[in-house]
């Protein structure tokens, strides 16, 4: 199912992508097992990570959104390909906050006010690029927007969302959208944007009532109108393999494969995925033969 799409106005003022990022949280939700408020919080940065990934020009380009702060969650990491497949996890899986003052999953209380999001993009050049900025307010989509204006000096908006089922822990709905300026836009059209958003119900609502991303966009900018680009179909996605693994053994040096080998086995396990990767003793010294 296509679900994420990149549209942009006709008058070339604006564009905007939207992504129903549903699908991806469950996955990452049973994959890590993360309660109600982490689901939120990582769901939120996924679904940031994979519509800007989805930005991305080169097909090896890769995305990576960090988020150091001083809840107990933090660090959480997202990383998308250039068609917004993401992956990520939480420092913390097993936080619990009770609901914020609007009764809502506290992710600023679980994330941290304190600390900072790091943008990296990775466009296959000798040195990736790093844009980092203090955090706005831990809630996700305003360190987003926060993040565009500082470092890349792009008025944008970003709009996130994650539903959980308060009983099952399940995610019901998750998505967002990222609406970005482009040179030619001026107040009038900041007043426009502004006007449409102001009317505008909650991503997850949006979801719930089975609107797709087009609809979503075409909702949150009634007074443009607006051409769809592309469309995608975007899911969690690991890349971990056993290759990989023994490249990032080899990286750790020699001192730490030397300690590795005082044991009959290995274990390494993917932070993305939690597939373990075991290796005999002796593989462990074939590594340290390499280095
Ligand atoms: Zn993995």
């Amino acid at each position: 199912m296509q679900n994420l799409v990149r549209m942009i106005d006709q008058d070339g003022i604006l564009c905007v992508i939207a992504a129903d990022t549903t699908e991806t949280v469950r996955e990452m939700q049973r994959l890590h097992g993360t309660k109600k408020v982490v689901s939120a919080a990582l769901g939120r940065l996924l679904t940031a990570a994979s519509l800007m990934g989805s930005m991305l020009k080169g097909e090896k380009d890769t995305l990576t959104l960090k988020i150091s702060a001083d809840g107990p969650a933090s660090p959480l990491t997202a990383v998308s390909d250039s068609s917004g497949n993401v992956r990520g996890y939480a420092g913390r899986i097993d936080v619990e906050m009770p609901l914020n003052a609007y009764g809502k999953l506290d992710v600023s209380g679980a994330v941290g006010k304190n600390g900072t999001l790091t943008v990296m993009k990775d466009l296959g050049l000798r040195e990736p690029y790093i844009g980092q900025v203090p955090l706005a307010s831990g809630e996700i989509a305003e360190d987003i927007t926060a993040y565009y204006a500082a470092s890349e000096q792009t008025p944008s908006v970003c709009a996130l969302g994650v539903l959980v089922d308060p009983d099952t822990q399940g995610i019901l709905h998750a998505g967002g959208f990222l609406i970005q300026l482009l040179p030619t836009a001026d107040t009038s059209d900041i007043e426009k944007i502004e006007r449409g958003l102001e009317t505008l119900r909650p991503v997850t609502t949006m979801l719930f009532e089975g609107m797709t991303p087009e609809e979503i966009c075409r909702t949150a900018l009634p007074e443009f109108t607006l051409e769809v680009l592309d469309t995608a179909e975007v899911g969690y996605r690991c890349t971990c393999s056993r290759a990989r693994t023994e490249a990032a053994l080899l990286a750790a040096g020699k001192q730490a494969l030397t300690e590795m080998a005082q044991d009959e086995v290995t274990t390494a396990t993917c932070n993305f995925c939690n597939r373990q990767y075991t290796f005999s003793k002796a593989e462990i010294e074939a590594l340290l033969a390499q280095c």
